[in-house]
């Protein structure tokens, strides 16, 4: 089983990443923690060089370890491609995934922020606050199998009930499903495109060959206009379509 957390910095995610796998250990659950300000805070400094290193050695930890234990991520994971990354690495071992998004508001950040030292800058927390996309907003596989308000009392119980539950399902995988559906929702986009394209060359080439007058001219366009609108929602073929479009110009006498 593979725990996502996401959440701003302050949000609780290491905290409460520590009481949920105690709770998970006492139902016999062997369960580690990862994250990659384990890999970050072992360089002496940060350097953003480093990041990328940090990144490949986090999901090949998280990787490693999916095999034999439960996993609890706790990052930040800002943006829905790192939570797509680590879905991948759960659907890579058919284990079962859930996103647990952790939320507090602003000024509880900021006063969790100013206690811990400041080692963030306040004004990157609130950028990171008024930026963020909450998670599932755009992907159902995105969805929090939970949302958390940390400034409220969270029942450890419950939660680590409900991810065994979890645990036992059969994985469903959105992930597939939805880039399939953007790569032929940008198909039909191109090839409708094309189709656009390529009559209306074909029809000034007609209206330049026949030198038709005004009103033919707006009969042709009109004409055109009403061929594509047949078109919509129809499975297409590039060529036929526009061989059709040509037949139907010939046969259309002026
Ligand atoms: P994160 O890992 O998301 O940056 P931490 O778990 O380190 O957040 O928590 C940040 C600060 O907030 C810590 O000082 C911690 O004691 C406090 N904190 C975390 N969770 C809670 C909570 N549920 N209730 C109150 N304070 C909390
Ligand atoms: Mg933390």
């Amino acid at each position: 089983m593979l725990v996502i957390l996401t959440g701003l910095p302050g949000a609780g995610k290491s905290t409460f990443s520590k009481n949920l796998a105690k709770t998970l250990s006492k139902n016999n659950i062997d369960v580690i923690i990862l994250g990659s300000d384990l890999i970050r805070e072992s360089f002496p400094v940060w350097k953003e060089k480093y990041e990328d290193f940090i990144r490949k050695t986090t999901y090949n930890l998280i990787d490693t370890a999916l095999k034999d234990y439960w996993v609890i991520v706790d990052d930040t994971n800002y943006y829905n491609s790192m939570r797509r990354d680590l879905i991948n690495i759960a659907k890579k071992y058919n284990k079962n995934y859930a996103i647990i998004y952790l939320k507090a508001p602003l000024d509880v950040l900021i006063k969790r922020n100013i206690e811990r030292g400041e080692k963030i800058p306040n004004e990157v927390i609130k950028r990171m606050y008024e930026k963020f996309d909450e998670p599932g907003k755009k992907y159902n596989w995105d969805r929090p199998f939970l949302t958390v308000d940390t400034t409220e009392d969270i029942d450890f119980n419950d939660i680590a009930k409900k991810l065994i539950d979890k645990s036992k399902e059969i994985p469903k995988y959105y992930i597939e499903e939805e880039n399939k559906k953007e790569i032929k929702n940008n198909k039909d986009y191109n090839i409708l495109d094309k189709i656009d394209k390529e009559t209306r060359k074909i029809i000034s080439e007609y209206i330049k060959s026949k030198k038709l007058n005004k009103d033919e001219v707006k009969e042709v366009i009109k004409l055109r206009k009403k061929f594509l609108k047949d078109l919509k929602g129809k499975e297409v073929d590039i060529n036929t379509v526009i061989e059709e479009f040509k037949n139907m110009l010939d046969e259309y006498q002026i």
